[in-house]
This record gives structure tokens, C-alpha cells and sequence, in this order.
């Protein structure tokens, strides 16, 4: 088994996916972000990204056996999961956890998304099998030789098992799932669609302590955020962050690689390389997420590696600073 921990973006827009020449460099599709521990696939929602993930599994036959976590069930992040390939595989096993919405089951709105009214193959007719389980923050979700469980607390789960905790933040309309993925010791943190707070958000920052990675919404610049451009309204409340409060999360929780995402729909590229200069000049080690970005965590060491395969069939160029 490889004993490297690798991340891949293959969706890193909020709201809604923006095709076109201003989002070329750092792509349109709404959230998909791939974790890979050793030969165990972990997804991180199902955004339009998820689509080009699913051609890319299915390819590699790495389908097998593969689990899906929802932040929580806004489109944006449901919304690939008609279009994923793994799901019509027969042999194929979904694991597919995450939170109930606010008036329905995860199960029943996965249904729902996928009802005869909106789309014409129902979630039965997916031919995978399908474990579809709400999770709470008190439960801990372990993989490991015994296969993938929801367990009360991670105690005598084995060396190799992948360890997935969840935080409940409140700072996003509805709710949303924070999840922490640790693995030989390494660990990831995903925290998308989350609004920072005045002096930072000390719960996210417990939860996020020392992480390798953390990917934390960074969705507005702070003029917009604060209402200080032209037209637009300030976005205070919508549930999301800006660069600044991405930025205070990873310094306070001394986190590794801080990964920019769930990038505004009417942001240009050129918008978010100055959003990542910003950035860097807050926390050093920060990175705007862009489809194809790869990072892997090196069994040896923990440094961050920043790798720019072809995904889509285009090379991305992203040279690393510090
Ligand atoms: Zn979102
Ligand atoms: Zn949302």
C-alpha cells in the first residue's frame, strides 16, 4: 500500500458552476475535493467536480469501494452526484455520510434531488450499492480493515485505519459539517461554507490544531465581505469568509498548508491570484485552491508538496513560495 496521503481539487466554486475564459486558470466546478490515504479513496462532496472524479475512478478502477462525506446538502455541493459515474457501477460500494438537512433525512434528499419531477434516473435505479448514513458530531467515522463503520469513539481501531472526526459549525445558514481526516498520523481538515468570526471561530480553531491541511472557505475579498465595493451589497451574514479570516484560522490553529476555497462565481481569475498574494502575506504557506491542485503528504515528513498534474487535459503552473 502507498504510504502517501494525497488531496486533489477537482471542484473549488461556491455557489455555482462558471464555465468561461475568466475561470480557466482556477476552474468552474462547484465542490469535489479527493482524499486519498494508502489505496483508501475519501470524497469530499459532490459538487460539479465530482464528475470529471467519477470518469477519473472509474478509469483507474479505483471504484470499488469509495466514501462520500457531505459538508452539508446546499446544491453546490450535491449537485455532481447525478453525473457520478462510481454510482451506476454495479459492483461498485458508496459509502455516503454527512448531516440530515434541516427538515428532511440525508437519505431523503439525496431522494429527493434525483426525483422523477427533476431527473429521470431516481437514486434506487443507481445500479452501486449504497450506505447512506447521517452521522452526528459526537460519532467518528473509522475505515479500516474491517471496512468503514460509524462508531461513538475511534478506540481500538487499527494502525492503518483512516480516522474521520466531525465539528458542527453554525456559521453557514442550516449548519455544516467540518471533517477532520487523519490518517499514519497525518491529517486534512475541510471547511467549507463557514463564516469567520470577529476575533476568530475558537471552535474551529480546537478542532483544526496542527492539521497538515486545512481547506477553509475564503469565498469573499474583505471589501466585498465589508460592503466597500461599487454595487455590490456587503455579504456579512451569507455564511461564508473572506481571505483574512481564512487566514487567522490557520495562524491560530498553527495548521500546515492553508488552501483557499469555495471561490466566489463572479470572481476572475485574476481576482483570486490577487487573493492569494494577500494571502500569503497574512500566512505564509497558503495556496488558492485551483482544479488540479494536488497536495501529498509524504509518509517521512509532513512537508507540503504542491504538484501540477493534467487534469481536464491542461497543465496548470503554480510555483511554490516558502
Ligand atoms: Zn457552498
Ligand atoms: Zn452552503
Amino acid at each position: 500500500m502507498s504510504n502517501e496521503m494525497k488531496i486533489r481539487f477537482w471542484g473549488v466554486r461556491g455557489s455555482y458552476p462558471t464555465p468561461g475564459a475568466g475561470t480557466v486558470k482556477y476552474g468552474g466546478n462547484t465542490p469535489s475535493v479527493e482524499v486519498q490515504a494508502g489505496n483508501r479513496t475519501i470524497i469530499l462532496d459532490a459538487g460539479t467536480g465530482i464528475i470529471p472524479l467519477g470518469r477519473e475512478l472509474a478509469r483507474t478502477k479505483r471504484a470499488g469501494e469509495l466514501l462520500l462525506l457531505f459538508s452539508h446538502l446546499h446544491h453546490d455541493h450535491t449537485q455532481g452526484f447525478p453525473f457520478f459515474v462510481p454510482a451506476y457501477i454495479p459492483n461498485a460500494k458508496l459509502h455516503i455520510y454527512g448531516p440530515d438537512g434541516t427538515h428532511e433525512s440525508l437519505k431523503n434528499v439525496l431522494e429527493h434531488n434525483q426525483s422523477s419531477e427533476t431527473f429521470p434516473v431516481s437514486l434506487r435505479d443507481m445500479s452501486s450499492s449504497k450506505d447512506i448514513q447521517s452521522v452526528r458530531e459526537s460519532q467518528v467515522i473509522v475505515w479500516d480493515e474491517d471496512g468503514v463503520r460509524v462508531a461513538e469513539s475511534a478506540s481500538g481501531a487499527s494502525d492503518e485505519a483512516v480516522i474521520i472526526r466531525i465539528h458542527k459549525s453554525y456559521a453557514h445558514p442550516g449548519g455544516v459539517f467540518v471533517y477532520r481526516v487523519t490518517w499514519h498520523g497525518k491529517s486534512v481538515v475541510y471547511a467549507t461554507d463557514t463564516e469567520g468570526y470577529v476575533g476568530t471561530d475558537k471552535r474551529l480553531v480546537k478542532f483544526a490544531k496542527d492539521a497538515d491541511v486545512l481547506i477553509h472557505d475564503a469565498q469573499y475579498l474583505d471589501e466585498h465581505y465589508w460592503g466597500q465595493l461599487e454595487g455590490l451589497p456587503s455579504t456579512q451574514g451569507y455564511g461564508h469568509s473572506t481571505v483574512t479570516m481564512a487566514c487567522e484560522v490557520a495562524a491560530s490553529a498553527s495548521t500546515g498548508q492553508l488552501v483557499l476555497f469555495h471561490h466566489d462565481p463572479t470572481y476572475t481569475d485574476n481576482m483570486l491570484a490577487g487573493m492569494e498574494v494577500k494571502a500569503k502575506n497574512l500566512f505564509t504557506e497558503s495556496v488558492a485552491a485551483y482544479e488540479g491542485l494536488e497536495i501529498v503528504l509524504q509518509e517521512a515528513n509532513v512537508s507540503v508538496q504542491l504538484q501540477t498534474p493534467a487534469i481536464h487535459g491542461r497543465e496548470v503552473k503554480y510555483a511554490q513560495n516558502g
